[in-house]
């Protein structure tokens, strides 16, 4: 039964993380940007208006890449410090500051992109032939050279960064310090709500009524912010449009698609075929949950029950870790030396309390370890949530050991790649090591209903969303609470045909989700996912040959574009195959849980 949660100041110390290797106390923060904005005022006055050739454009970006990495620390330190308690003020506080202090470092360092740009390109190749440690950062700078404004302009641009954050800031205010649920009555019976609880347990809540009361409940209280969300929303639109057109690219897409490495055709194909060839497969999915659950009908509150939640046991964070070791075990020990250490030395915030961060996620500071955020609400599924988080920490755990900071990232296109890797992991580890039908059964129905389904149908709905809400703003048109909550509806409406009831509250989803102020981030789940699809059954297949390759994939970090990563993992994403294939492949899994449904209501 959900709980309402306690404060942060009331969970026991096992449960959260230890953030003390990035700073050892809030004072400390102060002291290192206190520190840095000495150092980088002393890099300025030494290196601007001297990067004139290939030498000095080398000893600069030495000297930058130190400062980048001192930066580092403190700025997770702030955002990691304020996500497990979004109520606390000082936590608060102190997001702001550093935000208010990378845009000063930001502006006064901004000479650097602008100078190097300002070198003749053959200057700049010469400077990536004598240094194999910047070649990577000056060919992805050279490319941005069409886009690059004026120093002046530059300059000015970067001392408002903090500004441009604003509208991210905002939504997140509203959502996890304004909004606040009150208890909803369902058989007259009282029951506490919030952001957590409801996507955490009450979606997935096994009493019809319950859950559907909740639904209702939750999606009241977000329509009494529909309006400042969408205004918040139209903001950060906006500035995106104005910085595209700003910078002289075709449209929004291209501009949003620039950092990632990818071209249109990649983007466009991830939501047009999954739009049209998964949906049959999940509207046969919801069928089959109308079906076994006895439901009157499918409605869109009804979608995240499990099948069968029997299975869905109860499990304490000390068993999850035995499910992972025996899974990411095929990984190698250097590989799960690393999750153990993530157990053991705290690198994980299991805690649920009041005004924490909602969903997971891993932050991967360089120079640091990973630090993964849950909120660990003890049911079996949340092994997969962890074997996920757990396969961006192994990601950034290698790139950021073999690479340098500028190196380490991959394009978004890949990000997603690794972790959904894990939760296939698990999947086949489970099904190998049972021949139980009703097992079996409940392990198809996690990766279906929750793998597939999060990355495949929540991200892609919001992917097929956004790329309409970016047409709008592209054409210079702006966009409202009831404009959004239309395109949304419209799309599920697409997605689940007559199979699924869109209920009242569901145009609403659009405001659940942060990713909307990062750019096109929601179609790359799938994109990530179809890669690890095609990688996990080579490993399945071919054993340990997929395996190397894939940590060669993982140390490579940042410095290949998507493309060459996954063909370094020997999948060809520039065909519609993987996507095919991984679509092709949910299809039969659907089927085999119809099939071990109908042997398991035969036995009965
Ligand atoms: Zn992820």
């Amino acid at each position: 039964m959900v709980k309402s949660l306690p404060p942060r100041s009331e969970i026991s110390i096992e449960e959260t993380w230890n953030l003390e290797s990035l700073m050892a106390s809030p004072e400390a923060f102060d002291a290192a940007l206190e520190e840095l904005d000495q150092e980088t005022a002393a890099y300025a006055e030494k290196f601007q208006g001297q990067i004139t050739d290939a030498q000095s454009a080398l000893e600069a970006l030495e000297a930058y890449l130190a400062i980048a990495e001192k930066l580092v620390a403190p700025g997770t330190f702030a955002s990691l410090s304020y996500s497990t308690d979004q109520t606390d003020a000082k936590a608060q506080m102190r997001t702001g500051k550093y935000s208010a202090f990378s845009a000063k470092i930001g502006s006064r360092l901004a000479f650097v992109t602008s100078e190097l740009l300002e070198l003749p390109e053959d200057t700049l190749k010469q400077a990536m032939s004598e240094s194999k440690e910047f070649e990577g950062y000056l060919k992805k700078l050279l490319r941005k050279k069409p886009h690059q404004l004026h120093p002046a302009a530059e300059k000015a641009l970067a001392s408002y960064s903090s500004v441009f954050q604003a509208p991210y800031e905002l939504y997140n205010t509203t959502k996890m310090v304004d909004m606040d649920f009150p208890d909803f009555e369902a058989g007259g019976k009282s029951y506490p709500l919030s952001y957590v609880s409801f996507e955490g347990d009450w979606e997935a809540e096994t009493d019809t009524e319950l859950r559907r009361a909740a639904f209702k409940a939750f999606s009241d209280k977000l329509r009494d912010y529909q309006h400042t969300t969408a205004k918040t929303y139209d903001m950060q639109l906006q500035t995106e449009k104005t910085t595209a057109d700003l910078r002289g690219y075709e449209d929004i897409f291209e501009y949003l698609l620039f950092n990632q490495e990818v071209d249109r055709t990649l983007y466009d194909r991830q939501i047009d075929l999954i739009q049209t060839e998964l949906a049959p497969h999940m509207r046969k999915y919801a069928r089959l949950l109308q079906k076994s659950h006895g439901l009157d009908k499918m409605t869109f509150a009804d979608l995240k029950i499990s099948l069968d939640p029997e299975y869905d046991p109860e499990i304490t964070v000390e068993e999850s870790k035995q499910y992972i070791n025996e899974a990411l075990g095929i990984m190698g020990t250097d590989y799960l030396n690393m999750v153990e250490r993530s157990y053991n030395e705290r690198w994980i915030d299991f805690a649920q309390n009041k005004g924490k961060s909602t969903g997971a996620f891993c932050a991967s500071p360089y120079g640091d370890h990973p630090y993964i955020l849950i909120s660990w609400t003890g049911r079996m599924n949340e092994v997969f949530v962890l074997a996920h988080e757990l396969g961006h920490a192994g990601h950034f755990y290698h790139a950021n050991r073999e690479q340098n900071l500028f190196n380490a990232r991959p394009s978004l296109y890949f990000i997603e790649a690794p972790s959904t890797m894990n939760e296939m992991l698990v999947a086949n580890h489970l099904l190998k090591n049972s021949e139980d039908p009703k097992f079996k059964r409940w392990v198809i129905s996690s990766i279906v209903a929750r793998t597939y389904y999060h990355n495949f149908v929540t991200h892609l709905l919001e992917a097929a969303y956004q790329r309409e809400v970016y047409k709008k703003i592209d054409a210079g048109e702006n966009v409202n609470a009831g404009v959004l909550n239309a395109l949304k509806r419209g799309v599920l409406e697409e997605f689940w045909g007559d199979d699924v009831e869109v209920t009242e509250g569901a145009e609403l989803t659009w405001m659940r989700q942060p990713h909307y102020y990062m750019g096109l981030y929601p179609y790359t789940y799938s994109a990530g996912l179809t890669i690890s699809t095609q990688v996990s059954k080579r490993i399945l297949s071919e054993g340990q040959p997929a395996v190397d390759e894939w940590i060669d994939v993982l140390n490579a970090g940042g410095t290949k574009t998507p493309v060459e990563l996954s063909k370094m993992a020997g999948v060809d994403i520039t065909t519609e195959q993987p996507l095919r294939d991984t679509i092709a492949y949910i299809g039969e899994l659907i089927d085999e849980l119809e099939r071990l449904t109908e042997e398991i209501e035969q036995q009965n």
